[in-house]
């Protein structure tokens, strides 16, 4: 079983994966939760590139490969060996991030940046998207630590990044489950339990 969570700057994303990791796990699942950008050594420079402020002028087909690329890496020597091995997979972040940054964010193709991510992972969908939506305005007001090379974009990239991800939710609703993140925390933990009990296996 394969669980992505999606969602701008400040939503909640990790804060939930890890608490649907805990409840899987009191519930006698082997979980692994992982995360994109930067859960494998090679993404881990990735992740440097793409985030450091001190990164200008690359170009965003360039970005958008080598947030494929990462997924690539992650994919291959991180996520698809734990499914071999039967455990439930959490991930925060997956394609969907790269077709609402680079695709509603930076204005490039969705359609082709859908069918370079599906190579980059072989095909590999999750059986359930959580998207945790949160206004912009909201989320990038959570955050302690300076803001990075993405974070820094204007308002406007992140309210288009915003409603690409609903868009993206509203277009295949029985993969995903797209949560209010600005409910109580514990509000939004429990309708993502709802939703992952129906797709549990036995
Ligand atoms: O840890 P976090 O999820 O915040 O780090 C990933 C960062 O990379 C986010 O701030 C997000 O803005 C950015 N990102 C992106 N395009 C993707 C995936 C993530 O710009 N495809
Ligand atoms: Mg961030």
């Amino acid at each position: 079983l394969f669980i992505a969570f999606e969602g701008g700057e400040g939503a909640g994303k990790t804060t939930q994966a890890r608490l649907l990791a805990i409840w899987l796990r009191d519930n006698g699942f082997d979980v692994v939760t992982t995360r994109e950008p930067g859960a494998t050594k090679v993404g881990m420079r990735l992740r440097a590139i793409l985030l450091d402020r001190e990164t200008t002028g690359l170009s965003f087909r360039a970005e958008s490969l080598l947030y494929a690329a990462d997924r690539a890496q992650h994919v291959d020597t991180v996520v698809l060996p734990a499914l071999g091995r039967g455990s439930i997979v959490i991930t925060d972040r997956y394609i969907d991030s790269s077709l609402a940054y680079q695709g509603f964010g930076r204005e490039l193709p969705v359609e082709e940046l859908r069918a370079v991510n599906e190579w980059a992972v072989s095909g590999l969908q999750p059986d359930l998207t959580v998207l945790l939506d949160v206004p912009p305005s909201l989320g990038l007001n959570r955050f302690s630590t300076p803001a990075d090379r993405i974070e820094s974009e204007p308002t406007a990239f992140h309210e288009r990044v915003s409603r690409g991800f609903r868009a993206l939710a509203e277009a295949e609703p029985h993969r995903y489950l797209i949560v209010d993140a600005s409910l109580a925390q514990s509000e939004i933990t429990r309708q993502i339990q709802e939703k992952v009990l129906g797709v549990l296996p036995d």
